[in-house]
């Protein structure tokens, strides 16, 4: 049976949500219409209400790949690794990744992974349109004079 997300709790300006530990993830399924299920994937945007934003959590099994490529209009994507080694393919590039890596990637580029290791490869992949950031940390942080109460 498919994991559900479990909502924590949520307020005015916030809305919390459990996807389980990244050792979990491939309990996920995302149902694509008209072209089958898929373990170990779910995009988070709706569950979390994210308006700037998408995301996925992702795993997959030791010689597991995508059996094609793709790209976006306008999105950048984000990839970033955290557990397993596996090969991000660019234009036809050939990148290693493994706990740590992150690979940008721009609209244009066309684009798939796999697992060629020995463990699961878990991964997040965010979505945001190309060029959309004017400002961020310090120039959009805000520290007002409240103090945190725990
Ligand atoms: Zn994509």
């Amino acid at each position: 049976m498919a994991r559900t997300p479990n909502p924590i709790k949520s307020g005015k300006h916030y809305t919390a949500v459990d996807f389980g530990a990244p050792a979990q993830w491939m309990e996920h399924v995302l149902v694509r219409p008209g072209r089958g299920e898929m373990a170990g994937k779910i995009f988070i945007k709706e569950n979390l209400g994210l308006t700037g934003m998408e995301l996925s959590l992702n795993a997959a099994k030791p010689g597991q790949d995508v059996p094609f490529l793709h790209d976006h209009k306008q999105n950048e994507e984000l990839y970033l690794f955290l557990d397993g080694r596996g090969e991000m393919q660019v234009d036809g590039e050939k990148i290693p990744v493994g706990p740590g890596s992150a690979v940008r990637i721009a609209p244009g580029g066309l684009r798939c992974w796999r697992n060629n290791g020995k463990e699961e490869l878990r991964f997040i992949v965010i979505q945001a349109k190309a060029g959309s950031l004017e400002q961020s940390t310090g120039g959009d942080g805000i520290i007002p004079e409240q103090k945190p109460v725990w």
